[in-house]
C-alpha cells in the first residue's frame, strides 16, 4: 500500500491495528513475524556456489590443466588426460569447498552487523534486531539510528533524515506527523514517512513500522542496488600483481626447457608436458585463495575476541597498526557510571557519605516512587536547589529505567550511560520521570550533540498540579505565578555552560553570576575533574512562548546556573595491560575525549598513557597551523574537549607523519574520521548505526583491549600467510631447479608433470593450509609494526625461497643423480619422493619463525601434524599402489631407500633449525 501518506496516524495506527502508548503484544508480534517474514533483503552480495564453482573453473591453472588434458588425450595418452582432469576435479572441489566456507563464515558476520532497533512492544521499550520488525512495531528513532523499515512518523523532535540512497538527495530532509492527504506525492516529498536504509541524522521520533523487508520501497529497488563486493585487500592485489609477473617468468622457463628438450631431441609430447607442469610449478595459483580464506577466518577468529570484522581488509591493516586513537568513555573506561557528587551553588554533597543517607535512598524499588508526595515535598522545603537540579537531569534525559520482575537485578538501564546515571541518582530520591513530566511534559528539546555537549528540553508547566514545586519555580525562576508557563532545563559540560548562564540560583534566592561565583563553580568544576570525575552542569530558565523549529537552540542563553553533578567511570582493569601490551608492540594509544581535561589526565594516568607532553585541547587544536598540528599528533597522546571534527583532524595529520591509525567513534559526527582512519572502528553496545556503517570493525564490547587482540590476531594473520608464501615459494623453487638442472647434467625428464601438480596441490595444499592455524609466535607483540606495503619477500623469506629451495632440489636431483649413474631405474622415484618428504621436514621447521620446533611443541598444531601424517602416506601409496604406480609412473622403492628418502628429508628440517638457532643467537631478546 503506497498511501500511509496520505492517511492521518490515527488510520494508519488502526489499519496495522496497533497502539502507539504499547506496541504490538509480544504475541501478535510473534505471529506477524510469522506471517511477514523477516525484516531483512534477500541477499544479493552473497556469490551464489554456481559462481564459485565457475571461478574455481576458470582459474589460469585449472584452464591450463583442462587444455593439457585435451592435447594429452589427442596425443593419444588418455591415461595422462583422465589423471590430469582427475586431479583438476579434486583441487576444484577442495578449492571450492574452502571458499564457500570463507563466504559463508563472512555472510555470518554480516548477519551479527544487523542493528538493533528500540521498540514499544506490550508497553514497555525493548531493543531487538532489526530483523525481527513487524509491521504495527512501534519504533523509537533517533540521531544515529539506521531507519530499520518503512515507518509512518508518529511524533517527529525536529528529526531529519539523510535520503541519498533512496532519492538521491543529499541534504537532510525535516519530518512530521502531519498527514498528506490528497495527490500522490514522489518519495522524496512525503514528510512523514521514513524509509529502510535512510539515516537519522538528528533530532528524535516515534514511527509505526508499515512495511518491512522486501516490501518496503528499498526491497523494491533492491535488484538496483548492486551490493558492494568486496574489494580485493591491499595484500590480495600485491599477490595478484605477484602471479602475473610469475606466469610471466614461467613462459619463459617454459620456452627455455622447450628449446633445451628440443635440441636435445626429447619426445615432443613429453616436452609439451613438462613445459606446462613447470608452468604450473612456477604460478603459485592457490595463493589468492589461500589468503581469501585465511583472511576470512582470521576474522571468524577475531569475533570470538569480540571484534566484529565488517570489512575484509581491515584484518590485514590491523596487523600494521602503529596508532590506536581511542574514546575514553566505555573504551578506557567502564561506562558505568555512578552520581558521586552533587555541588550547589553552597555546598556540596557527597553521595557516598553517611549524612546523607537521609536523603538518598538504596531503595529503588518502583512501588517506592509511586507516592512521592509527601516525602518529596519535604526535600524540596529542605533543600530546593537539590531537589530542582536532579529533577531537571531527570526531565532532561532520554534514558530509562526499566524494572525487570523475574532477574535478581532489579532495574537496567536503557539509554547513554551518562543520563542513566544521572537517573538512577534521582531515582534513589524518589524524583520518577512518570511523575515529573505528569506535572512537566515534554513539548521541545535541542538534542545532545557533542560538538555542544550540551542537550535542553522544554517544559510545559501545569499550573493547577504543580503543588509544592510552584512555589519553588517560582522562586527559581523569579516570577508571579500568572507567568509560570514553560521551563527549559540545559544539562552539559561546564566550560560551555557557564559562557551561557548568567545567574546562579543560591539558597532560595537568584543572584547574578559574577566573577567571584564564576571563579568559585570553575574551582568546584577543576576540582572534581582532577578527581577522574565527569562533570555535567544544570542549568534552567523560564521561557514565554513555545519556540519553532530550530528555535529551541536559542533557549541556551541567559541560563541561570544550579549545580554540578559528578560521576565517577572507572577505567576498565584490563585496558591497563592492554595499554602496555601497545607499549611493547610499537603502538602509540592515543586517548581523544569530550571531557575534560583533568579528568582525561587522571583517567591517563590510571591506564599510564604518556602526559609528559601535554593534553591539549579541541581550542588549542584550533590555533595550531597544519605544521603545529602533525608535530603535535607525533608526540601528544591525550586530547580533550575535542569534537568530531577534531578527530577527523588528528587522523588525517597522523596518516601525514605515515601512521597506520586506528580511530574509535560512536556518534553520529564521528562518521568521518572512522571513514579516514586506516582502521575505523565502531562500538558494538553504545555506537550508533551510522558510525557502524562507517566502521571497518566494531567492538562487541565496546572495549579498547578488544581493539589490541584484534591487533593481535592481524599480526598473527599475516605471519602466516608469509609462511604459507614462503612454503610453496620454496617448493616451486625446489621443482624449478630440479627440472631446469637435469638436462645440464646429462638426465632425461627428472619429474613428470603428474608427479609435479601432485607435489603442487597435495604436497603443498595440504600442509600449507594447517600453517594457516598455526598460533602466534611468542613475540608477535614485542616488535614493531610491519609496514604495510613492506615487500612480501623481505624479512628472509625472498633468501630463504632462493637458498632452501635451492637446496631442496639439489639434494633431490643429487640422489636421483646419484640413482641415476648407478643405474637404478627407481631413480626417478627417489628424486619424486625425496623433493615431498623433504617439504614435510621442512613445513615443520618453518611452523616458528624464531623457536626452534621443540620449544613451540611438536603437538601444538594438531592440523599440522596430521597434513603431515596424511601426506607422507599419500605419498607411500603413490609409491607403493600398483594402480597408482601406473598413473604416476612410479616404482616401489626398497625400504632401504626409503629410509634414505627420509633421512635426507631431515637434513632440511636440519639445516632451518640451525638456522633458527643462529638467528637467536645472533639477536637474542
Ligand atoms: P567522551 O565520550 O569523549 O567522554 P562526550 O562527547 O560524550 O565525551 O562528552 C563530552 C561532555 O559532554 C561530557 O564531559 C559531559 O559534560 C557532556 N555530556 C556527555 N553526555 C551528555 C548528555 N547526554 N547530555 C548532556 N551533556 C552530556
Ligand atoms: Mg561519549
Amino acid at each position: 500500500m503506497g498511501t500511509w501518506y496520505q492517511q492521518d496516524t490515527e488510520e494508519v495506527l488502526n489499519i496495522l491495528d496497533t497502539s502507539a502508548m504499547d506496541g504490538l503484544s509480544d504475541e501478535i508480534a510473534t505471529n506477524r513475524l510469522e506471517q511477514y517474514g523477516p525484516n531483512e533483503l534477500e541477499e544479493r552480495g552473497v556469490k551464489s556456489p554456481w559462481l564459485i564453482l565457475w571461478e574455481q573453473l576458470t582459474e589460469t591453472m585449472v584452464v591450463i590443466l583442462i587444455i593439457s588434458a585435451v592435447i594429452s588425450s589427442i596425443l593419444g595418452d588418455l591415461k595422462d588426460a583422465v589423471a590430469i582432469l582427475a586431479i583438476v576435479v579434486i583441487n576444484t572441489l577442495l578449492g571450492f569447498r574452502q571458499e564457500y566456507q570463507a563466504e559463508k563464515a563472512m555472510a555470518a558476520l554480516k548477519k551479527l552487523a544487523v542493528p538493533v532497533v528500540k521498540v514499544r512492544r506490550g508497553g514497555h521499550v525493548l531493543e531487538i534486531s532489526s530483523r525481527d520488525l513487524v509491521p504495527g512495531d512501534i519504533v523509537l528513532l533517533e540521531a544515529g539510528n539506521l531507519v530499520p523499515a518503512d515507518c509512518r512518523i508518529l511524533e517527529s523532535v525536529n528529526m531529519r533524515t539523510q535520503e541519498a540512497a533512496l532519492t538521491g538527495e543529499s541534504e537532510p530532509v525535516s519530518k512530521s506527523s502531519q498527514a498528506q492527504p490528497g495527490k500522490s506525492l514522489p518519495l522524496a516529498e512525503r514528510y512523514n514517512m521514513v524509509y529502510m536504509g535512510t539515516l537519522v541524522t538528528y533530532g528524535r521520533g516515534i514511527g509505526v513500522v508499515a512495511e518491512t523487508g522486501m516490501r518496503t520501497e528499498l526491497g523494491n529497488i533492491a535488484e538496483l542496488i548492486q551490493s558492494a563486493a568486496q574489494e580485493p585487500t591491499p595484500l590480495q592485489q600485491r599477490l595478484n600483481r605477484l602471479g602475473k609477473q610469475l606466469a610471466w617468468v614461467a613462459l619463459g622457463l617454459v620456452i627455455l626447457v622447450f628449446l633445451l628438450g628440443v635440441a636435445r631431441g626429447e619426445e615432443l609430447r613429453l616436452l609439451f608436458l613438462t613445459a606446462i607442469s613447470l608452468a604450473v610449478a612456477a604460478v603459485p595459483e592457490g595463493l589468492p585463495a589461500v589468503v581469501t580464506i585465511s583472511l576470512a577466518l582470521g576474522a571468524r577468529r577475531m569475533l570470538r575476541r569480540q571484534a566484529l570484522i565488517r570489512k575484509l581488509p581491515a584484518v590485514e591493516a590491523l596487523g600494521s597498526v602503529t596508532v590506536i586513537c581511542s574514546d575514553k568513555t566505555g573504551t578506557l573506561t567502564e561506562n558505568r557510571m555512578t552520581v558521586t557528587v552533587i555541588d550547589l551553588a553552597e555546598h556540596r554533597i557527597d553521595l557516598s557519605e553517611e549524612e546523607t543517607r537521609g536523603y538518598f535512598s538504596e531503595n529503588l524499588e518502583p512501588s517506592h516512587s509511586e507516592t512521592p508526595g509527601h516525602q518529596q515535598l519535604a526535600y524540596l522545603n529542605e533543600n530546593p536547589a537539590l531537589t530542582v537540579m536532579l529533577a531537571g537531569s531527570v526531565l532532561c534525559n532520554d534514558a530509562y529505567l526499566e524494572y525487570d520482575e523475574n532477574t535478581s537485578q532489579r532495574f537496567h538501564i536503557v539509554g547513554d550511560p551518562t543520563e542513566g546515571a544521572l537517573m538512577v541518582a534521582a531515582a534513589r530520591m524518589g524524583l520518577r520521570r512518570e511523575a515529573l513530566e505528569a506535572i512537566m511534559p515534554r513539548v521541545a528539546e535541542a538534542p545532545f550533540d557533542s560538538d555542544r555537549k550540551r542537550m535542553t528540553t522544554l517544559h510545559e508547566l501545569k499550573s493547577e498540579q504543580l503543588e509544592g514545586w510552584q512555589e519553588t519555580l517560582l522562586e527559581l525562576l523569579n516570577l508571579q505565578p500568572e507567568n509560570l508557563r514553560l521551563i527549559a532545563f540545559t544539562k552539559g559540560a561546564m566550560d560551555g555552560l557557564l559562557e551561557v548562564s548568567d545567574r546562579v540560583w543560591v539558597q532560595n534566592h537568584i543572584e547574578p553570576l559574577d566573577a567571584g561565583w564564576r571563579k568559585r563553580i570553575e574551582d568546584a568544576n577543576e576540582r572534581l575533574a582532577m578527581e577522574g570525575v565527569r562533570v555535567l552542569g544544570v542549568a534552567s530558565r523560564a521561557v514565554d512562548d513555545q519556540p519553532e523549529g530550530d528555535d529551541v537552540f536559542k533557549l541556551e542563553q541567559g541560563l541561570i546556573f544550579i549545580g554540578l553533578v559528578g560521576m565517577i567511570d572507572p577505567a576498565r582493569a584490563e585496558v591497563k595491560q592492554a595499554v602496555q601490551t601497545c607499549k611493547m608492540a610499537g603502538i602509540r594509544p592515543i586517548m581523544i575525549t569530550g571531557d575534560h581535561p583533568l579528568t582525561a589526565r587522571y583517567i591517563a594516568r590510571e591506564l599510564e598513557i604518556d602526559i609528559e607532553n601535554g593534553v591539549p585541547t579541541g581550542n588549542d587544536l584550533d590555533r595550531m597551523s597544519a605544521q603545529e598540528l602533525e608535530e603535535t599528533v607525533g608526540k601528544v597522546s591525550v586530547f580533550a574537549r575535542v569534537s568530531p571534527e577534531h578527530k577527523l583532524k588528528i587522523v588525517q595529520a597522523l596518516q601525514n607523519r605515515g601512521q597506520i591509525a586506528a580511530m574509535t567513534g560512536d556518534g553520529v559526527n564521528d562518521a568521518p574520521a572512522l571513514r579516514q582512519a586506516d582502521i575505523g572502528v565502531a562500538m558494538g553496545i553504545t555506537g550508533t548505526d551510522v558510525s557502524k556503517e562507517a566502521s571497518d570493525m566494531v567492538l562487541l564490547d565496546d572495549n579498547f583491549a578488544t581493539i589490541v587482540a584484534a591487533v593481535e590476531e592481524g599480526r598473527v594473520i599475516y605471519d602466516n600467510i608469509r609462511k604459507f608464501i614462503k612454503y610453496t615459494f620454496t617448493s616451486n623453487a625446489g621443482e624449478i631447479w630440479v627440472m631446469i638442472l637435469a638436462p645440464f647434467l646429462g638426465m632425461p625428464l627428472a619429474l613428470l608433470p603428474l608427479q609435479i601438480l601432485w607435489i603442487n596441490l597435495v604436497t603443498d595444499g595440504l600442509p600449507g593450509l594447517a600453517l594457516g592455524i598455526e598460533k602466534a609466535e611468542r613475540n608477535t607483540m614485542r616488535r614493531p609494526p610491519y609496514p604495510p606495503n613492506e615487500n612480501i619477500f623481505a624479512r628472509g623469506v625472498g633468501r630463504d625461497i632462493l637458498f632452501i629451495g635451492a637446496l631442496m632440489g639439489l639434494l633431490s636431483l643429487g640422489v636421483g643423480f646419484w640413482y641415476w649413474r648407478m643405474g637404478h631405474p627407481t631413480w626417478q622415484t627417489m628424486v619424486f619422493t625425496t623433493l615431498t618428504l623433504s617439504e614435510m621436514g621442512y613445513v615443520l621447521a618453518i611452523r616458528s619463525n624464531r623457536d626452534s620446533l621443540f620449544t613451540i611443541g611438536v603437538f601444538s598444531n594438531w592440523a599440522l601434524i596430521g597434513a603431515v601424517i596424511l601426506t607422507t602416506l599419500l605419498q607411500i601409496a603413490v609409491v607403493y599402489v600398483p594402480f597408482l604406480q601406473s598413473i604416476f609412473e612410479t616404482m616401489a622403492l626398497p625400504v632401504r631407500d626409503l629410509g634414505i628418502a627420509m633421512l635426507l628429508s631431515t637434513s632440511l628440517f636440519i639445516v632451518v633449525e640451525l638456522q633458527k638457532q643462529l638467528m637467536r643467537r645472533l639477536s637474542p631478546k
